[in-house]
């Protein structure tokens, strides 16, 4: 194992999750364009009936100004030229009309396509990182990533790598249609577009890069919205909304004063373009008309007014492609960054050890031995939580672990969990390394009721089989085993209740009952308890009690103790004091040492609180 742990390569994640270097530089980006299109390859047939679509439209769009010119001189001709020419450039239309539907549907669908796909590897490599990792990054910001930077990323593969082909197109076949149609007057406008698309390009980085800040000011209010939404029951007991209303305002208001700038900086972008574009069209203009006016002198001089039409006409599409490109710029550059953070996370290996040969054993039969087991949390380095912890616990022993909040109790129980692994020492379970363990399957073996047990938000009897499949007999024993079944019939829907977000619409000492009943269902060998300390009432703590006498029978039991009963019966009781033991024994033995435990039991004897020893 040691040697095992040796070969693990280290990686080390800043707070956002992006992989840094032991000076917590972040590693130059694995996110390029190519990486990005590669997303798109499942959609490659999608994507290459589109680009044909596309083709066709572009075709019609670079044509069409032509036929406006003909339609102008066909007018200057005859009645019946003007009839022929109109209704060929109607043909056109249709079939542009034909293309641009296909087109606008086929990228449309491959986008909807990749984003389901993308958001679903996203979400299951989220879920798979380590608990540590869920220590350093907030909820709201990993939702965001699952929402909003993958639409950006789907319309930067789909959509807008449409657009970017589209407007080349455009212009590239515009300018060849326009150096056809009349040389001299295409060299006067490429005199000038270069001047307007470096000046627009300049600009347009500066505006970048506000929007950019503009962007990240509005995610954090985001974050903070989340957070106050998420929690809406103890904003409101505090009567804490104002609080929440003043950080959310203050952000919002950083978002906007970056968005004051940016309104104006991009109005000036869009008047100075506008400036240098039509300047552009009154060159050509002049030049244009005075080439129509050589032509009404000689006709074999010049051009006519009809392609003086057409190529005003290509001039305002090479313009307008030019602008729309450089506005697609943009939002390359957006899925770029929104690239980068997706890429960390899809790429993010969890933090957990898994052993070449994942072991399962025939039986487990719940026998626990902590050796020298020293742990801090990787969130908060600086302070070990457990200090050498050895105990053991054999097979269908009930032991209690008591002591001063904060003292360890329910890191010992995450470790046991495998929620994170012990720095140093230990964890064995019936002899064998807990890292060596098939973890899923150990889980499986493993169940857990917290003081405030989290429900889902679906139907009760969901929430019970949450761990397994089950039948309505499985799940109604479970719940009779944890007597809940009486209050569960008592509602109308029964079983099928929905308990809210969270498990709202249902009592603590309701919740308390569903958990249990949640955890029974596996029928574990491990039970991991978290004794509430007080919130229920005298009738519901009662059944929560029985409930958990009865679920402790014939297995091993690991509990965080609260109650003299409880202690009372416990094989053993294991006293943490500040990351260490302090005492180890049966109550009886215990309270003879008069040490740390008896202390903490007449305090809370005196107290006149039958809840016991710690909190
Ligand atoms: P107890 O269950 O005895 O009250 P805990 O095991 O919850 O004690 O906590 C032990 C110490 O570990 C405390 O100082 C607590 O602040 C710290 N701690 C608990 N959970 C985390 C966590 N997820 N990240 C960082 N520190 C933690």
């Amino acid at each position: 194992l040691r040697r095992l742990e040796k070969q693990r390569v280290l990686k080390y994640y800043n707070q956002q999750g992006q992989e840094v270097d032991e000076n917590g530089k972040i590693k130059p980006d694995n996110a390029n364009l190519f990486r990005l299109i590669g997303l798109a390859k499942p959609e490659s047939g999608l994507l290459t009936a589109g680009m044909i679509s596309m083709l066709v439209s572009s075709a019609v769009q670079v044509i069409a100004p032509l036929y406006f010119g003909k339609v102008v001189d066909a007018a200057l001709e005859s009645m019946a030229s003007l009839n022929r020419t109109v209704l060929t450039l109607l043909g056109i239309y249709m079939a542009g009309a034909v293309s641009s539907l296909f087109r606008a549907y086929l990228f449309t669908l491959a986008g909807q396509r990749l984003v389901a796909r993308l958001r679903t590897r996203l979400f299951s490599s989220v879920v798979e990182q380590e608990v540590a990792f869920f220590d350093v990054n907030r909820t709201g910001e990993l939702c965001n990533r699952l929402s909003s930077d993958t639409a950006v990323l789907q319309n930067a593969i789909t959509v807008n790598v449409s657009m970017l082909f589209r407007y080349l197109l455009q212009i590239l076949g515009s300018l060849a249609l326009m150096f056809y149609l009349n040389a001299a007057l295409t060299g006067v406008l490429l005199a000038i577009v270069p001047v307007v698309s470096l000046g627009a390009t300049q600009y347009g980085k500066f505006v970048r890069k506000m929007r950019k800040q503009f962007q990240d000011r509005l995610a954090e209010a985001g974050t903070q919205a989340e957070e106050a939404l998420s929690s809406v029951r103890t904003v409101k007991s505090f009567t804490g909304e104002e609080k929440a209303i003043e950080v959310y305002g203050n952000f919002v208001q950083e978002s906007y004063k970056v968005g004051k700038k940016l309104a104006l900086a991009q109005g000036t972008f869009e008047g100075l373009f506008s400036l240098l574009a039509y300047g552009a069209i009154a060159a050509v203009l002049w030049y244009g008309g005075k080439l129509v006016y050589d032509n009404a002198q000689n006709p074999s001089d010049g051009i006519t007014a009809g392609l003086l039409t057409s190529f005003l006409l290509y001039t305002l599409q090479v313009a307008m492609g030019f602008a729309l490109l450089s506005s697609l710029y943009g939002d390359f550059m957006q899925a770029v960054g929104a690239s980068v953070r997706i890429f960390t996370l899809l790429d993010r290996k969890p933090d957990v050890f898994v052993p070449p040969n994942p072991l399962t054993l025939g039986t487990l039969s719940g026998e626990i031995e902590f050796k020298d087991v020293r742990f801090t949390y990787p969130s908060r380095p600086e302070s070990e939580v457990l200090k050498g912890v050895t105990f053991e616990v054999e097979k269908g022993q009930m032991v209690a672990l008591v002591g001063p909040s904060g003292g360890g109790k329910s890191t010992i129980v995450s470790l046991i969990e495998r929620f994170y692994d012990p720095n140093e020492g230990s964890i064995r379970m019936d002899g064998c390394d807990l890292k060596l363990l098939d973890l899923a399957w150990f889980r499986q073996k493993v169940a857990a009721v917290s003081q405030e047990p989290t429900l889902f938000a679906c139907s009760i009897r969901d929430n019970i089989a949450y761990g397994r499949e089950a039948t309505d007999e499985e799940v109604e024993d479970a719940a009779r085993q944890a007597n809940a079944h009486d209050f569960i019939c008592g509602f109308e829907d029964g079983y099928k209740t929905l308990v809210g977000e969270r498990g709202v619409r249902l009592s603590g000492g309701q919740k308390q009952r569903v958990a249990i009943a949640r955890a029974l269902i596996m029928n574990p060998t491990l039970l991991l308890l978290d004794e509430a300390t007080s919130a229920l009432d005298a009738e519901s703590e009662h059944l929560v009690q029985e409930a958990i006498d009865r679920a402790m029978r014939g297995r091993t039991v690991i509990v965080i103790a609260h109650r003299l009963s409880t202690v009372r019966n416990a094989n053993k009781v294991v006293v943490i004091d500040k990351g260490q033991i302090a005492e180890m024994g049966t109550h009886s033995e215990l309270l003879a040492r008069h040490g740390v435990y008896k202390r903490l039991v007449l305090r809370q004897l005196t107290a006149g609180n039958q809840g016991l020893v710690s909190h």
